[in-house]
């Protein structure tokens, strides 16, 4: 699996392309998706190069994956999302309609969000 610094979220990271940002530490980086499928509808990619959740959860350090599980759960209680629900989605490859190639969770909430997978 090779990772394509050439991505749109590796260039976030860099500083060449804005975000709208809604958390960031040391190894985490959250902004708001900039094509909304909800009232929320955030992004969280971790700062170190992986292309997808397999490349991630394999391969990432201990402290990689804690503080990117962490910030989820820190942005899930900010937006209040506990009370009303949400949803985590990870789309990975190409049955999975990943658009950009650096691993990243969406956090979709706001509103009722209907069936997991659509039926077409
Ligand atoms: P995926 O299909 O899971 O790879 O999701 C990629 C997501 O990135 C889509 O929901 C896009 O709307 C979003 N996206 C693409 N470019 C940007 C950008 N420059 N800033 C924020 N979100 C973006």
């Amino acid at each position: 699996m090779v990772y394509d610094s050439g991505n749109i979220f590796a260039k976030i990271l860099r500083g060449e392309l804005s975000s709208s940002k809604v958390l960031e530490n040391e190894y985490v980086l959250a902004f708001n998706d900039v094509f909304p499928k909800a009232p929320v509808h955030i992004l969280v990619i971790p700062k170190g190069a992986y292309v997808d959740g397999g490349d991630f959860f394999k391969s990432a350090t201990d402290i990689e994956v804690v503080a990117f599980t962490r910030a989820i759960a820190t942005i899930v209680e900010s937006h209040g999302l506990e009370k009303t629900g949400y949803r985590l989605i990870s789309n990975a490859g190409v049955n999975g309609g990943q658009e950009v190639p650096h691993f990243h969770m969406h956090i979709l909430g706001g509103k009722a969000l209907g069936p997991m997978v659509s039926a077409h």
